[in-house]
């Protein structure tokens, strides 16, 4: 950790931070104290204190007073203070990546990743804060004209996960912006020192603007903020990231207060390799997407569907390639997989090991915890049939399931059956098994690929899954719309007052 000082400083993280700004930081904060552990070597990195009940409402109520003068604001103008976040990001880029490193294991280039990933939503919101279009209807009526015009909404609500710790806040943030709603944010608990060290760079980059308090943090030990905000009718959105199961009490608490919720959850993505495809290509693709962040993406790789002529030869070479992959510090050169979270989730990849071996499938490679300090294990490889429940279950680290098939038709069964809808992909160097593929017959997924591995994005397209991934949509495209109440207005310029569909009401 002393690697970090420096970063650390730089970006105003101390032993102890308050993890609740709302407007200005809230020096002492009422909730419990929540430690940050870096994964790596399991020792704490810092403390941070959590909202208590009162912290939060006030948070809520400063978003809302802050709503009031926001919402009146040009959306251009909005863009402009986003614009501004983003250059702040991008002096604070390299820190801000390192302290990703730290806190939450991603390699270095991942940690930068993700904030290069909030640089280019900031520079997407600007350019849509000029663009936030309605569409203009044909009215039935004569001399009437409708229209579609889009209004800000109000606090929205964010909960993120702990493998993007950064980046997702970001697809949420800089669109509610431009949109005109402030936001709240709650963090995971793995890691509130990079939503700290975000929150300073806002502040910078909004220090004097009048616009303070825009965006909130309000860190909480587990989930305890996220439910209040669930249940919080204030939000008129509450955007989360996690797991289904988080999703679907999140889902229903918001839903039961009829208000709006924006669910990007768990994933369960499959990869089908053809007998035509680029096996080289695949190979690279199929290694990165499924060891890749030490499989704590939402997009990982987990079930890969070989057809049989080339099944054995693959698994052979794949094998080789995980042989290769050097394990260790992330902040290192060469280092291609950082450690899992915490010990929680090296129990969980080990519990699925042993449910693996009682349902009869079989540890083709890797799977052990390495011995160090920390939370690192190698990325196993197992031989699964799709019948195995596991295999339906999304294990967050890295394991992937090989599976067998003959046809195409045979392969996309497989591949849709399961409960998630994340992301999908085919290798194939066939225009037809392609076609297919992203048909209304082939992957029920949010994200289809070809040729491309099924985890890194770009933020220009929809971000979501179908099934229960929940349905949301985030980042490029038209997510924005998620954030804005939709108004349909008709205006009659004439001196009659014809209905709509020829009904007759005359009252003379
Ligand atoms: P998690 O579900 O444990 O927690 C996510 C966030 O929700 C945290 O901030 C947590 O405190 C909060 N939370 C948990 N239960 C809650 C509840 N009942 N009410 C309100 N808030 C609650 O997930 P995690 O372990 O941090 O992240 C990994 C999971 O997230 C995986 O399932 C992964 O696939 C998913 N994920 C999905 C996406 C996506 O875009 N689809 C992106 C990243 C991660």
């Amino acid at each position: 950790m002393a690697v970090f000082h420096d970063v650390l400083q730089r970006l105003g993280i101390e032993e102890v931070n308050s993890g609740v700004y709302r407007g200005e930081w809230v020096e002492q904060p009422g909730g419990g104290e929540l430690v940050s552990i870096d994964p790596s070597t399991g020792e704490p990195i810092a403390r941070v204190l959590t909202a208590s009940r009162d912290d939060y409402d006030s948070s809520v109520e400063r978003a809302q007073a802050a709503f009031e003068r926001w919402r009146v604001t040009p959306p251009p103008v909005r863009g402009e203070f986003v614009r501004r976040i983003g250059l702040a990001l991008r002096e604070h880029k390299r820190d801000l990546g390192r302290l990703v490193t730290l806190e939450v294991g991603k390699i270095a280039s991942e940690g930068e990743g993700e904030v290069q990933e909030m640089i280019d939503m900031c520079d997407f919101a600007v350019g849509l804060s000029r663009q936030l279009y309605g569409l203009t209807i044909a009215s039935e009526r004569p001399r009437h004209r409708m229209f579609e015009q889009w209004h800000p909404l109000g606090p929205v609500g964010v909960i993120t996960a702990f493998n993007f710790p950064v980046a997702v806040w970001s697809w949420n943030a800089a669109l509610a912006a431009v949109c005109g709603d402030p936001c709240l944010w709650k963090p995971a608990p793995q890691a509130p020192l990079t939503a700290v060290a975000v929150q300073h760079i806002v502040n910078c980059a909004l220090a004097g603007s009048g616009w303070e308090d825009l965006f909130g943090l309000c860190i909480s030990e587990g989930a305890t903020v996220g439910q209040w905000m669930a249940a919080d009718r204030r939000l008129p959105l509450v955007s989360a990231t996690g797991s289904c199961g988080m999703g679907r009490s999140v889902g229903a608490a918001v839903s039961g207060r009829l208000g709006r919720a924006l669910l990007e959850l768990g994933g369960n993505n499959g990869v089908i390799v053809s007998e035509t495809a680029d096996l080289d290509l695949a190979l690279r693709a199929v290694v990165f997407a499924a060891a890749g962040t030490a499989g704590q993406r939402c997009t990982t790789l987990r079930r890969l569907i070989l057809q049989h002529s080339i099944a054995a030869e693959f698994v052979e070479r794949l094998i080789a390639a995980y042989k290769s992959i050097r394990i260790g510090d992330p902040w290192e050169a060469g280092v291609l997989m950082g450690p899992l979270i915490d010990e929680r989730s090296i129990v969980g990849m080990l519990q699925a090991l042993d449910t693996i071996r009682d349902q009869d499938g079989e540890v083709l490679y890797g799977g052990r915890r390495i011995d160090r300090p920390g939370y690192f294990v190698e990325p196993a490889i197992v031989r699964a049939r799709p019948d195995m429940p596991i295999v339906g279950c999304e294990t967050f680290a890295p394991i992937l399931y090989v599976m067998e098939c003959d046809t195409l038709e045979e392969a996309i069964a497989m591949h849709n059956a399961v409960d998630q809808g994340l992301s999908s992909a085919i290798f194939t160097d066939s225009v037809r098994e392609a076609e297919r593929f992203l048909s209304p017959e082939g992957s029920d997924c949010g994200i289809a690929n070809v040729n491309i591995g099924t985890s890194g994005a770009e933020i220009g397209g929809a971000f979501g899954g179908e099934k229960d991934t929940g349905g949301g949509r985030e980042a490029g495209s038209d997510a924005w719309t998620a954030y804005l109440r939709r108004q349909t207005c008709t205006i009659n310029y004439g001196h009659d007052l014809p209905l709509a569909q020829g009904v007759e009401f005359d009252v003379s």
